[in-house]
């Protein structure tokens, strides 16, 4: 074991624990982060296709979300890295009452919080997205303020600035074990050595599960698996992500949009979910989705894919992450089950990570962290997932 004792430990070097580093880091602390990966962002991480929107129905998502695109739509201007962020919003397409209803009464909760969503027509949302079908094309939800990035490159933005500012990180290290010693964490254990701290953060994502039993505690993730692919880059002619939420044989919701360099990236929600953490890409994925976004948007029939990959969900029984500290052991904090959203929620999450092992948490987080607590029922679900 070094003799050095860090102020936090962060188990794994993904989409949470990257900036989690990151805003310790610049608060003055001493992370380690520790990834059984060769660099940051290859679990889940790079596996997401860059999606980001503080359009949720829940409080706590709502508030993180709302800092991410904080973080990411300034990090340019602030840090110099361009991250390939664009702001160009997200949209929910409605071909069906029932969808429309269900998006309309999302639509009241998310303005109830304030955030910048409308319900647009049927014309008014073929002005936003005018390559759309318009065959029983009802109308749908549009929310300007939402955006997307890469997922590769602001990881390595978070990890480069951390370093910078005195993070350490260790690769190619598996963590074995977390060292207690009367009810408290005093350190890690990895398969290459030990290292000292009285705060451990389990940001293991879809590996969250093992890293608790470690130290005998349960947390409800479990590791479900998506495609997703990328086309040629083309020029700009489609600006909010789109979102389609019907269900087709062996799919529920889709979606795709266009990232800053030009390329089409999408993705689908297999039905029923594959679970495990078999990252092996399937050969149906691309004719289901192939079929599903031309239908929606003809002009799309022209665009070539390049390449297609499958990653994990780190999912919990209701859809909502688990953040918070554990009651049975004194220093360990989850950081976990952040299912399809966790590159969004990844610097909320990692700047409150920051005030609680600063001790300074605020009452809005108390409220976030009741809503994400390790300890709540399980029983609700959440409407997007
Ligand atoms: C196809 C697809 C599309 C997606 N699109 C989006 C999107 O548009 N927007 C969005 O917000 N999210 C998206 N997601 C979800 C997002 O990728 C995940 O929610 C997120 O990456 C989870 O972050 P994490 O930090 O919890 O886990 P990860 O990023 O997987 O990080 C966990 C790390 O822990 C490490 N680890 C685990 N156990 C150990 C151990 N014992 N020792 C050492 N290291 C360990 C792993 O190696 C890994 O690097 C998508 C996911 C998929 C699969």
């Amino acid at each position: 074991m070094t003799t050095k004792v860090y102020d936090a430990i962060v188990i794994g070097a993904g989409s949470v624990g990257v900036p989690a580093a990151f805003f310790m880091a610049q608060a003055g602390l001493k992370p380690l982060v520790i990834d059984q990966f060769a660099s940051p962002g290859q679990g889940s991480n790079k596996a997401a296709i860059g999606g980001i929107r503080a359009t949720h129905s829940a409080p706590s998502k709502i508030r993180l979300c709302l800092k991410s695109i904080d973080v990411f739509s300034t990090w340019q201007e602030v840090y110099g890295d361009d991250i390939e962020w664009h702001r160009g919003g997200y949209s929910f397409v409605a071909y069906r009452e029932r969808d429309e209803r269900v998006l309309k009464e999302l639509l009241r909760i998310q303005q109830s919080y304030g955030l910048d969503i409308r319900w647009l027509g049927r014309d008014d949302f073929l002005e936003v997205l005018p390559d759309l079908n318009p065959g029983g094309l009802i109308g749908g939800t549009y929310s300007p303020g939402d955006g997307s990035a890469s997922p590769l490159l602001s990881c390595h933005a978070f990890y480069s600035q951390a370093r910078e500012r005195g993070a350490e990180f260790r690769f190619r290290e598996r963590v074995t074990g977390i060292i207690r010693r009367r009810g408290k964490v005093v350190g890690v254990r990895t398969d290459k050595g030990g290292y000292a701290t009285e705060t451990v953060v389990n940001a293991a994502g879809p590996w969250a599960r093992a890293v608790a039993r470690m130290v005998g505690l349960d947390v409800l993730v479990a590791p479900d698996s998506h495609e997703a692919g990328i086309t040629e880059p083309v020029a700009r002619f489609l600006e909010p992500m789109v979102v389609d939420i019907r269900p087709a044989k062996g799919s529920k919701n889709y979606y795709f949009y266009q990232h800053k360099p030009g390329p089409i990236v999408f993705c689908i929600t297999p039905d029923p979910p594959i679970v495990g953490t078999d990252r092996r890409e399937t050969s149906v994925f691309l004719p289901m989705i192939a079929r599903r976004m031309v239908d929606l948007m003809p002009k799309l029939a022209n665009v070539k894919v390049r390449r297609t990959w499958r990653g994990l969900y780190p999912m919990t029984p209701d859809g909502f992450p688990i953040v918070g500290r554990a009651r049975e052991l004194e220093g360990y904090i989850h950081a976990v089950g952040m299912c399809g959203q966790g590159y969004m929620l990844g610097p909320g999450v990692g700047a409150l990570l920051t005030r609680m092992v600063r001790g300074d948490t605020t009452p809005e987080d108390a409220e976030i962290l009741e809503e994400l607590s390790p300890y709540r029922e399980f029983g609700g679900e959440e409407k997007l997932k």
